[in-house]
């Protein structure tokens, strides 16, 4: 067994003794995993759900880094936003307690300037902040990084899909190419492993496992007669559940598409996902199932794979998947982070083996459900939350998220708490809108101007 006591850690006696007057007595799985690697100075990408404790694990690794002596910024870390940043402060602050004179700063966006331009003349050890606001202070050369030697990217996914890896590479210009960097997140999707290869050196991944329990996820199963009955089921499922957000797995690409367009012609805002589509029509439909633009997204195994989304409500399995394995793999997309999700699959006589096959992987007995019925030409699915607006300019014309959130907002635009997801690609860039507002928010970056140029602007409809 591995000790996960504090005091197995090359810790100081001050912090190990503010641990135990904290009552931090064990560490947690993810600290008992990257505490290690992170004292011994390497490059960490540490994965574990949200409350698993991370904060604490980078917080002894950058106050271990520390010369306190020096009174310089010595650690950055950034948060997606300013509630974050300020947990994060307040955190290691609690952590720092028992060294003298550790100043910690907060520098967010949604603050007044001076009192933040203030502090940074005072200076400061750490420095923990929304990118937005670090990067505009590095613009104006009122925050030097030239003596940082731990650099934190927290909730890293969550940055990412708030759309902030442009201001993150631009402030990681600013630091020094010999420093610590850890990587923190809730979810792994494949662009953290992108950033991960441009800014960090060898770095370890550690991962603790979510323990799904089987009671987040309701499973049901649903008999079906033929084909055509299948389809039927599908629709009936969606109908009487209504869910915002759902993923129908399908075993052939055809298929994806044929279910997809069959949703559409009921008037469900369905999209299909394959490998037959080209990348960049895969990210436009991931982008707009993800940022709720659409309300089913009927796809393979294949093509869905690492794109991740946690507040799914639905999951249903057009055909029994082909192995356990997959089967575990996609329920598991739903009842994240301790929501409920529900995961339905259909199933006919010829496929009864493989259900059996699960029953006996996942130690659960099979009980069949009774669809739903209900004449279909009545029923009503409701239309989803957001619209997506196509921006035509992206990262090549230096278009960032926050010249598209100011664009959309202000005078005569939309309220900000309107304003969804950002997607920036390299040549174009992709917002979410609250639905009612689409066509306000399309006039409104119609007539402005971004970044002092006119884009054209449209919004996506259709499949
Ligand atoms: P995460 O960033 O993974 O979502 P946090 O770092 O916010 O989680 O930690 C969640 C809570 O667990 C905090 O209240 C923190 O004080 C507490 N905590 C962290 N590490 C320990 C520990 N080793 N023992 C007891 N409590 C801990
Ligand atoms: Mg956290």
């Amino acid at each position: 067994m591995t000790d996960t006591s504090f005091p197995s850690l090359p810790l100081s006696d001050q912090l190990l003794s503010n641990l135990s007057s904290l009552g931090y007595e064990t560490m947690t799985p993810i600290q008992a995993a990257s505490l290690p690697l992170i004292l011994k100075g390497q490059d960490v990408i540490a994965q574990a759900k949200t409350g698993s404790g991370k904060t604490a694990a980078f917080g002894l690794g950058l106050l271990s880094n520390l010369n306190v002596k020096r009174f310089r910024v010595q650690t950055l870390v950034l948060c997606p936003t300013r509630e974050l940043a300020d947990q994060v402060a307040k955190e290691i602050r609690r952590l720092a307690r028992a060294i003298h004179n550790i100043k910690v700063l907060t520098l967010c966006g949604g603050m007044p300037f001076g009192p933040q331009i203030g502090s940074l003349e005072h200076g400061a050890h750490i420095v923990v902040g929304t990118p937005g606001r670090i990067e505009e202070h590095l613009r104006k050369e009122r925050l030097c990084l030239a003596e940082l030697n731990t650099l934190v990217l927290d909730e890293a996914d969550r940055m990412l899909d708030m759309g902030f890896q442009a201001t993150v590479d631009a402030i990681l210009e600013a630091t020094p190419k010999q420093r610590q960097t850890l990587l923190f997140s809730a979810t792994y999707p494949p662009e953290i492993q992108a950033i991960a290869d441009r800014v960090m050196k060898s770095p370890k991944v550690v991962t603790v496992a979510e323990e799904k329990s089987q009671s987040t996820i309701e499973q049901r199963f649903f008999e079906v007669r033929d084909e055509e009955h299948r389809r039927e089921a599908a629709m009936q499922l969606l109908f009487d559940n209504k869910p915002q957000s759902t993923i129908v797995f399908c075993n052939t690409k055809r298929e994806c598409q044929d279910v997809a367009d069959e949703l559409r012609s009921h008037g469900i805002e369905a999209l299909a996902l394959h490998g037959d589509l080209e990348q960049r029509d895969r990210d436009r439909t991931w982008v707009r199932f993800s940022n709720r633009s659409a309300s089913v997204l009927v796809a393979t195994d294949v093509a869905a794979r690492g794109l991740d989304m946690d507040d799914l409500d639905l999951v249903i399995n057009y055909h029994v998947a082909l192995d356990a394995e997959v089967h575990v793999h996609r329920i598991g997309r739903t009842g994240r982070a301790g929501q409920k999700g529900k995961a339905y699959t259909l199933f006919s006589g010829r496929e009864i083996r493989k259900v059996r096959a699960l029953e006996e992987e996942q130690n659960i007995t099979v009980e069949e459900s009774a669809l739903p019925e209900q004449d279909l030409d009545l029923a009503w699915f409701p239309k989803p939350e957001m619209s997506t607006l196509q921006i035509d300019g992206g990262k090549k014309d230096k278009l960032r998220p926050g010249d598209i959130l100011g664009g959309l907002t202000g005078k005569s635009g939309i309220e900000g708490n309107q304003v969804g997801k950002i997607n920036v690609f390299s040549t174009y860039a992709y917002v979410a809108v609250e639905r009612s507002t689409a066509k306000v928010a399309l006039k409104k970056l119609g007539q402005d101007k971004l970044k002092g140029r006119q884009f054209r602007v449209r919004e996506i409809r259709g499949r």
